[in-house]
């Protein structure tokens, strides 16, 4: 694997808050960062010594940025594979690669590739029609969530499918098309309802030579399918974390995975855990690592992308990381005069309401 050295250049695709904080990282150690977005004034591309503003299916500029930088990797899950193709042919090593995009841009996929990992997740049916709905309800039970198989996140293109929908007054057929209506009637899995005991994740990275490091397993809560809070050390026993960062180590050596991952568990009743779902990239339940780690989750993937060994991933200090959402971000300045408060601030102008404009880690040194 080619080795990025200090004054070289890692590309992003993606200009949100997590190209944001990779940049910020990425420039401690010396190296720099090209943004690829279709956005102006994107918040990565405040921190970043380039941007390139263009379409993810725009060949020519592609072609261009691939040969301007030294590797790429990207901060959001949804890169058309076109993208990463048309990189790939101009040079380009794009990491993660094409294999981890491509499983975990689709529900289905993903909840088969977890299973083919030995993992358990909720049950699930794929549903093309809502005669498909009709008969995996029957099959699954309420209550349920239906989600788009492609391009959901924080809770959006999902409908939960409630046990009390019955007594509304709707035959069944009505609420069937109600709930495949709502989610734009696109091809979508039925997911049974898992009755957890809390939600966690784990952080991990893979460089290229194998080696993994994992962060200890945060607890997170979510508002509104949106994430809320998330806590180090989470309460969960030693066998149930150990059972995620198997299934996590298990993921990142099927997919040859170079970078960090997030993996969302359900941790249930038993003690056992569920897959929910990854994303191939930094996540938003990793952020306390900046504040509580030697090395964050955001150097982290840099230097699995750059070809460096990874850094530690140590915790030095409890954390309880807190998204601010909307116009929670206008406390900054009563945030600032809390001696605990670490204020991240994403830059960005528009806050609409449950937009991620920043978070605030509070730590507890061990
Ligand atoms: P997702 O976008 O799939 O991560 O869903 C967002 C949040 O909705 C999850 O973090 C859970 O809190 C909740 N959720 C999603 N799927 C299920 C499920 N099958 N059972 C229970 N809760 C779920």
């Amino acid at each position: 694997m080619k080795v990025v050295a200090p004054n070289g250049t890692i590309g992003i695709l993606g200009g949100g808050q997590l190209g944001r904080m990779l940049a910020m990282a990425a420039a401690r150690l010396g190296i720099n960062c090209h943004i690829y977005c279709p956005e102006q004034d994107a918040p990565a591309s405040a921190v970043s010594a380039k941007t390139t503003i263009a379409s993810y299916t725009d060949a020519a500029s592609l072609e261009r940025f691939g040969r301007a930088v030294d590797a790429v990797t990207y901060e959001f899950e949804n890169v058309p594979a076109e993208t990463v193709e048309i990189l790939t042919r101009a040079g380009a090593v794009v990491a993660p690669g094409a294999k981890a995009l491509a499983v975990a841009q689709d529900r289905l996929i993903e909840k088969q590739f977890a299973r083919s990992l030995g993992a358990a997740t909720a049950p699930f049916e794929a549903v093309d029609s809502p005669d498909d709905l009709a008969a995996a309800l029957k099959r699954i039970g309420r209550p349920a969530i239906l989600k788009t198989r492609r391009l959901g996140y924080d809770g959006k293109g999902q409908t939960v499918i409630r046990s009390a929908d019955a007594d509304t007054g709707r035959t069944w057929r009505e609420a069937t098309e109600k709930a495949w209506a709502e989610i734009g009637a696109r091809p979508s899995i039925l997911e049974g309802y898992v009755d957890f005991a809390f939600e966690l994740s784990v952080i991990g990275a893979r460089a290229g030579n194998g080696e993994i490091a994992l962060y200890d397993s945060p607890r997170n809560e979510h508002e509104d399918g949106i994430l809320r809070r998330s806590s180090v050390p989470s309460g969960a026993s030693e066998a149930t974390v150990r059972m995620a960062a198997d299934i996590t180590r298990k993921l990142l050596e099927a997919l040859d995975y170079v970078g960090v991952v997030g993996v969302e568990f359900f941790a249930l009743k038993d003690g056992a855990v569920a897959v929910n779902e990854f994303a191939p990239r930094v996540h938003n339940s990793g952020h306390w690592t900046t504040d509580a780690c030697a090395v964050s989750q955001f150097e982290q993937h840099i230097r699995a992308v750059a070809g460096w060994p990874l850094g530690n991933s140590a915790r030095h200090s409890d954390a309880v990381m807190e998204n601010l959402l909307g116009d929670e971000a206008a406390r900054w300045e009563t945030l600032a005069q809390e001696a605990r408060a670490s204020i991240h601030l994403y830059g960005k102008r528009d806050a609409a309401p449950g937009r991620k404009m920043g978070h605030v880690t509070r730590i507890k040194p061990l």
